[in-house]
């Protein structure tokens, strides 16, 4: 069969969720495609249902807490909790971080992360000022889906984009896994690893990247091995993955058994990860082991997973008595993957943009900003905050080579450093916003997207809301308070 449509949105995650409505809202005809059993990408399939805090989410992601507030016990600004590595007096050790939820906290306390000290610098600095936003994951794929009915956007579900053709660097069709072919004016590879611009044979990059590479002061000279397929100067090393759960209070003090072929001891390093430990809305806790893997392509990687989680939990309710009052109520069905390939596009945002700042960075076509940390997790990693927001340049969602399509997703042009910052699920909304924008906007004047003049982009993204400056501008300020009120 063949169809047609203006934009075809591949993947509906954070990034994709975000370019659908902003296509279709401006007036677009818009195809959305995932390959999952539903929408929600990582924040809802790897049961990532945290947004930490971060500048600049006042788009899209705040119309989505606006919506998931109007739902009994949907969602939640949270604080810090108790802390491994800061008992308070009289508090139970904890194995982790917790995570409290907070009703002092609104969603403009969650619009900030640079300059964080940590507990043990500054606890109190910290416990005052880190705050974030928990959600529960079937409610957030409901808003979304609704959000995107409410549109008009069409929703394919289950179904994966599976190949593409592209001549003279424009997409002609995609195909999809049940035989469809789509044909687009526009395609926006939202796959959060780039499968539609790999389809077509675009310059990729995959693992943390050599210093010679970008000249990043914190990349690594010499690190593991080259990697064979993914060429340049890449090694296989990956922000490692975590397999997330969900426990539940319970009736019961017990540790729940261990199946016999699953040791007790941890196998795989030296000692238990840590947890970062959400309180879930709807009760329990969203249980975040940091991490639990090194990520491998494999059909077995699941499964490993799974083994390294069940011993995580007994350890947990071994160690920590007030854990046997919860029994596992829920693993994810995806490993949530902080990093897989990502795209080489015509500008690659480094380390050099994070350190310099908006004040430094001196780029004309900002499209979203972000103030995450660095943060590498597992072999070789750490966590470096940043002193004040960067921007990501719409040069990062330009594929080089393709004139048609857009990558807004944690596969767009970053540098595995800058990609450990700039993740996050409501930066990557902000992309996809940023994205569906610029395509339509293109379609409007006949020209393609890499070509819309940035300050009309920027405007257009203003007056959607977006935060393109910091600090944040007052009437913007003033609207998310009186509208969170
Ligand atoms: C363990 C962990 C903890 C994290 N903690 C936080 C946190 O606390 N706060 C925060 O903000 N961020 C956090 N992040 C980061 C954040 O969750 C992700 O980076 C972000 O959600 C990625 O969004 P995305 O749209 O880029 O990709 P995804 O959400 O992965 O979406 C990509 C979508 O594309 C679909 N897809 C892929 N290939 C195809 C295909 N061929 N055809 C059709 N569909 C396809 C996938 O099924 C998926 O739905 C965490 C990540 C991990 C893994």
């Amino acid at each position: 069969m063949r169809r047609g449509t203006d934009i075809a949105v591949v993947g509906a995650g954070s990034g994709g969720i975000g370019a659908a409505l902003a296509a279709e809202r401006a007036g677009a005809r818009v195809l959305l495609i995932e390959r999952s059993p539903t929408i929600g990408g990582t924040a809802v399939r790897a049961g990532v249902s945290t947004w930490e805090p971060v500048a600049g989410a006042t788009g899209v992601p705040f119309e989505i807490y606006l919506a998931l507030r109007e739902r009994p016990d949907a969602v939640a600004c949270y604080s810090y909790g108790r802390h491994i590595c800061m008992p308070r007096p009289g508090e139970a050790p904890f194995p982790g971080g917790e995570h409290v939820m907070d009703r002092a906290v609104g969603y403009l306390n969650t619009l900030q992360r640079h300059g964080m000290r940590s507990l043990r610098e500054d606890e109190q600095f910290a416990r005052e000022t880190l705050h974030g936003v928990v959600f529960e994951p079937d409610a957030y794929a409901e808003v979304a889906c609704e959000m995107l009915r409410e549109a008009g956007v069409e929703v394919l579900m289950g179904i994966a984009v599976v190949g593409a053709e592209a001549t003279d660097g424009r997409v002609e069709h995609i195909r999809l896994s049940d035989g469809t072919e789509v044909r687009g004016r526009a395609f926006l590879d939202c796959t959060g690893d780039g499968a539609l611009c790999a389809a077509v044979g675009c310059e990729m990059m995959a693992g943390r990247d050599w210093r010679d590479r970008f000249g990043e002061p914190h990349a690594p000279q010499v690190y593991g091995q080259e990697c064979p397929c993914h060429g340049k100067a890449s090694s296989i090393a990956t922000n490692a993955a975590t397999l997330i759960y969900r426990i539940m209070p319970a009736d019961t003090d017990r540790v729940e058994p261990l199946p016999d072929d699953i040791p007790a001891e941890c196998w795989w390093r030296e000692r238990f990860p840590s947890v970062s430990a959400v309180q879930a809305p709807r009760g329990g806790y969203i249980m975040n082991m940091l991490p639990t893997a090194e990520y491998r392509s494999s059909a077995a990687f699941y499964e490993e997973c799974r083994r390294r989680l069940l011993a995580h939990w007994h350890y947990v309710q071994s160690e920590f008595p007030e854990f046997r009052g919860y029994r596992l109520a829920w693993i994810a069905p995806e490993v949530g993957l902080r990093e897989e390939r990502r795209v080489v596009g015509e500008y690659v945002l480094t380390e050099h943009d994070l350190l310099a700042g908006l004040s430094g960075q001196g780029h004309a076509d900002i499209i979203a900003i972000a103030d995450h940390a660095m943060d590498l997790h597992g072999e070789g990693g750490g966590c470096r905050e940043l002193s004040e927001p960067y921007g990501v340049p719409f040069r990062c969602l330009v594929p080089k080579g393709l004139r048609n399509v857009l990558v807004a997703s944690r596969a767009s042009s970053f540098s595995a450093i800058a990609a450990s910052s700039c993740r996050l699920s409501r930066t990557m909304m902000q992309l996809g916003q940023a994205a569906g924008t610029a395509a339509v906007l293109a379609l409007e004047r006949g020209m393609d997207a890499p070509d819309v003049p940035a300050d009309d982009l920027r405007d257009e993204l203003r007056a959607q809301h977006v935060q393109l400056e910091w600090p944040m501008r007052d009437e913007l300020r003033e609207w998310i308070a009186q509208t969170d009120a």
